[in-house]
């Protein structure tokens, strides 16, 4: 030591200067970059689930307006004459067309499939009938009633629709119904109406 730093000394001395401060540049911008990218992806993943998050909620709300509707309270049933044996029969109106399937249940345990579709058309009453009413009877055997709706498919004679919400198709009309209603049965002795 002592003697002075020629300039090529002083070169070197400044090439690692900036060397030394352009790498704390890349290290920072390093850092600055790391974070941003971090930051968009995270941004990007909150945008991806807020986007699933309202397609589900879109999905789902579609799935209840698509709904046959709140399930009525009761079936009120009455008596129908005209066959061999009396029927007690029963009504429902859905808002569109739907696959069907209804399943009586009885008081003292056990089930039975119901006549009723398979596809119901939308706003026209259906009938069917909830059990055989022979002579004597007072009460309904039949405790409430089942009924699994699907959307209808392609081949039945109402428009098809569907819903992806992903529950179950009526393809099959087994297993669950894309929506259910349980439905207790009462005997109704309103007598009928009729307008003159
Ligand atoms: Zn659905």
């Amino acid at each position: 030591m002592g003697e002075p730093l020629d300039t090529s000394d002083w070169i070197a001395v400044t090439a690692v200067g900036v060397s030394v401060a352009s790498m704390g540049v890349s290290y920072l911008w390093g850092r600055y970059s790391a974070k941003a990218a971090r930051d968009s992806a995270m941004s990007a993943r909150r945008s991806a689930d807020e986007a699933a998050a309202m397609t589900k909620l879109s999905l789902e709300q579609r799935h209840d307006d698509l709904a046959p509707g709140p399930a009525p309270a009761e079936i009120a049933a009455t008596v129908r004459g005209g066959g061999v044996t009396d029927s007690l029969v029963g009504s429902i109106t859905v808002p569109r067309g739907y696959r069907v399937k209804a399943t009586a249940y009885f008081r003292t345990g056990g089930s039975t499939e119901l006549s009723i579709g398979p596809v119901l058309h939308a706003n026209q009453p259906v009938m069917f009938q909830v059990e055989k009413w022979p002579p004597g009877s007072e009460k309904p055997v039949t405790k409430e009633i089942r009924f699994r709706f699907w959307p209808p498919i392609e081949g039945d004679d109402v428009e098809p629709w569907s819903c992806r919400c992903g529950k179950p198709t009526g393809d099959t009309m087994d297993g669950p119904g894309h929506w259910e209603w349980r439905v207790p049965v009462r005997r109704d002795r309103t007598p009928i109406r009729i307008n003159t």
